[in-house]
């Protein structure tokens, strides 16, 4: 059935890089197979899942939407879609995204652009606009993506279902094609607070394999799905309701806000002064990181390499330069630049600096509260090519998102509206460090 609803929905919205159908057939088969024998099956068995094309999977071509990757096969498995197999999902395919995860739109993938369900010529955000466009579409149950700077939760916001990215450290990178490592974390999507919730517990967990896992147990998140917030005090940030906050967005956040009270939050203002510098602390963090990650694709290792070289540093040169698009190479040329020397103490330093500054503000307001409030993106899905030509507008749509990433913190985003243009908006909750279940908890009541 989902593979009809794949091929039916496809042509428009473009969510998949590649569809797996003979793969999650014979897992289908399995599952099938255990269950007629009477053998246990696993949490999510038989449930079509999507992946973000970042994401190593053995045997099945992984590209990260840019075509230094195009042919890459990896010969390993991420632990995340390791722990799907074992709890008996079946992968429906592989999904599109910004190159690298670098953008908010979904529109830098070297190979398609997606469509937003609700209105396809508009963007589903990014960079993980595949695997959000793909649940909202009906094109599979759940679907994985990552988030350096809000790549789950502003796509999640723009396609109107549920997105999270866990706390830093409590799902493993192993097999997520890095980016920004110190940012970088894998979380669900979801048409439900439940189905996230669950998601998460299947791919949550220490993993030797990646030395930033934290050692800590997972809960069973869904015995925090309880619909009432009595006792529980919510943080609204002031300062993510200022200039560039689209009318429609505030009215619903406003509301949602209100609607928090009524199932019995506390509502308390809070200030978190040093939110503004989020975006210039990313701008220079990430990119410094993804200069020296992606130092890898020279044409030796993996996928692509310039035809016809005459010697080894053009060979080196010309596979990046053909093989890496336009964002990309901003990103490698501003991070090479931040990070050399003279350089590193003014830029490099000084963003750890504010990035420890920052997390010195969630900390102080978690004293006072146990969830913060925001709306996810200031506005919500824009037309496709309105922001592609200006890096700069495209990198504010995530202000509200990207301060939880250099805080390591958990954040989910819910749908609590829609525009004038019926578009949906998101509601992004935020929780202190590994407080997973306050954030459920908050977001099921919520919904
Ligand atoms: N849009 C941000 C960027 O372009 C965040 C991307 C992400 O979270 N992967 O870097």
């Amino acid at each position: 059935e989902t593979l009809d609803l794949i091929q039916a929905v496809e042509p428009k919205l473009h969510s998949f890089l590649q569809v797996t159908a003979d793969y999650a057939l014979t897992q289908a088969q399995q599952v099938d197979a255990k269950i007629a024998a009477g053998e246990a099956i696993g949490l999510l068995a038989g449930i079509p899942i999507a992946i973000k094309d970042n994401i190593c999977t053995k045997g099945i071509r992984t590209t990260c939407a840019s075509r230094i990757l195009e042919n890459f096969v990896p010969p390993y498995e991420a632990t995340v879609t390791q722990k799907l197999l074992d709890a008996d999902t079946v992968m429906v395919g592989k999904t599109n995204l910004d190159e690298f995860a670098m953008g908010g739109s979904t529109e830098n993938s070297a190979f398609q652009r997606t469509a937003n369900p609700w209105d396809i010529s508009r963007v589903p955000g990014g960079s993980s606009g595949g695997s959000a466009a793909a649940v909202a579409g009906g094109e599979c149950v759940v679907s994985i993506g990552s988030d350096t700077g809000g790549s789950i939760r502003q796509p999640a916001s723009f396609c109107g279902i549920v997105g999270m990215k866990p706390t830093y450290g409590l799902v493993s990178r192993y097999g997520l094609v890095a980016f920004a490592s110190s940012l970088d974390q894998i979380g669900p999507f979801g048409r439900s607070v439940e189905d996230a919730a669950i998601l998460l517990g299947a791919i949550a967990g220490h993993d030797p394999k990646d030395s930033t896992s934290l050692k800590v147990d997972i809960p069973d998140y869904s015995q925090f799905l309880i619909p009432d917030l009595k006792g529980k005090k919510i943080g609204v940030i002031q300062e993510t309701f200022g200039e560039g906050l689209s009318p429609d967005v505030e009215k619903s956040v406003r509301a949602a806000i209100q609607q928090l009270k009524d199932l019995g939050a506390e509502i308390i203002d809070i200030s978190c002064p040093r939110f503004r510098y989020g975006i210039a602390a990313y701008y220079i963090i990430a990119p410094s990181e993804a200069s020296a990650n992606l130092a890898r694709y020279d044409g030796v290792k993996y996928g692509a390499r310039a035809e016809n070289a005459d010697n080894l540093m053009e060979m080196y040169t010309r596979t990046r330069a053909e093989g890496f698009g336009a964002e990309v190479k901003r990103r490698i040329m501003i991070g090479t630049y931040t990070l050399s020397a003279g350089y590193y103490d003014a830029y490099y330093l000084k963003a750890q600096k504010v990035r420890t500054l920052m997390k010195q503000d969630f900390e102080e307001a978690f004293q006072k509260v146990d969830i913060l409030v925001t709306p996810t993106a200031p506005s919500t899905a824009f037309k496709a090519g309105d922001k592609s030509a200006d890096p700069l507008s495209m990198y504010l749509i995530d202000l509200m998102t990207i301060p939880v990433n250099l805080a390591g913190l958990p954040g989910i985003s819910i749908p609590c509206g829609f525009d004038a243009n019926g578009l949906p908006i998101g509601l992004q909750l935020i929780g202190n460090v590994l407080r997973e279940d306050q954030v459920f908890q908050a977001a099921y009541a919520y919904e």
